[in-house]
């Protein structure tokens, strides 16, 4: 028996990066993965298409993290289509990059929307619907607690507000069992952040192992901490970062 067998998941965020990882994951893990995108409908119906194939279940919605009622839908859409539901992971993300000087209202409200406020909508929405003993894991970031380069004050802000609603929401649903981590990864290899772009070579400079991580390397971390033997770790912040914090 697989250690998700029966089990039904939804990610925000699952059809590029870090997130396709952890849908691909917790398929192969035994879960039924409804997940969202916004603009890749090609990759996500290529996704769900492999997971069925496999002999799994999966749903692609297209839904924006940024629209609170898409998101409330998307949820209860893959409630109706699986049956039930266990995992959340809050992966949809973004990175708005530019000094205080320059950056604008519409990025801040873009960031607080995609980065915080889904978070909020989606764990509300899920918390409705999930079974006892659940299981909701939000994507954080290293950079919540060190921001070593300029222009991430945003972005970095955005991540530090995961720990503290993480922490309150693990309050709120440890009497139904229900954990709530933040896991925050430093430098992985994705289109936001590419092993081989501009800034690489200074990020590795700041890491101990000098490497980014890898996708799976996240989703196996994300597939522990949705499993049965994670039970007891909740309202925590957990690394993931090649030693980028360290
Ligand atoms: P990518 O930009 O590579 O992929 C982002 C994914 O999220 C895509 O599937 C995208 O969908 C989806 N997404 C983005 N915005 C929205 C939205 N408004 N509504 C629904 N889905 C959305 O990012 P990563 O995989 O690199 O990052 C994933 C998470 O990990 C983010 O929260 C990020 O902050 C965090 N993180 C990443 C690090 C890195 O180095 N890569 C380091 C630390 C944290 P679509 O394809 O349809 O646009």
């Amino acid at each position: 028996v697989k250690s998700l067998s029966g089990q039904v998941a939804f990610v925000q965020g699952g059809s590029r990066g870090i997130g396709a990882a952890i849908v691909k994951r917790l398929a192969r893990d035994g879960a039924a993965v409804a997940f969202t995108y916004v603009s890749s409908a090609g990759k996500a119906d290529e996704i769900a298409a492999a997971i069925t194939a496999a002999g799994g279940k999966a749903l692609a919605i297209r839904a924006d993290s940024a629209d609170a009622v898409a998101v409330q839908q998307a949820i209860r859409q893959a409630v109706t289509t699986f049956g039930r539901l266990d995992i959340l992971v809050n992966n949809a993300g973004v990175l708005v990059w530019g000094n205080i000087e320059d950056l604008t209202l519409d990025a801040l409200d873009r960031t607080l929307a995609v980065n915080i406020r889904s978070v909020f909508v989606a764990s509300q929405e899920a918390a409705h619907h999930m079974e006892n003993g659940g299981r909701i894991i939000n994507i954080g970031s290293t950079n919540a607690d060190r921001i070593p380069v300029a222009g991430g004050s945003i972005y970095a802000m955005s991540k530090s507000a995961l720990i503290g609603l993480t922490k309150g929401m693990a309050r709120d649903l440890g009497p139904r069992g229900i954990t709530v981590n933040n896991v925050q990864p430093g430098p992985v290899d994705t289109d936001m952040n590419p092993a081989d772009g501009e800034s690489a070579e200074q990020l590795k400079g700041l890491m101990a192992l000098a490497r980014y991580g890898k996708d799976e390397e996240i989703a196996s971390f994300v597939a522990y901490l949705a499993g049965p033997e994670a039970g007891y770790i909740t309202g925590a912040s957990l690394t993931i970062d090649g030693g980028f914090s360290a």
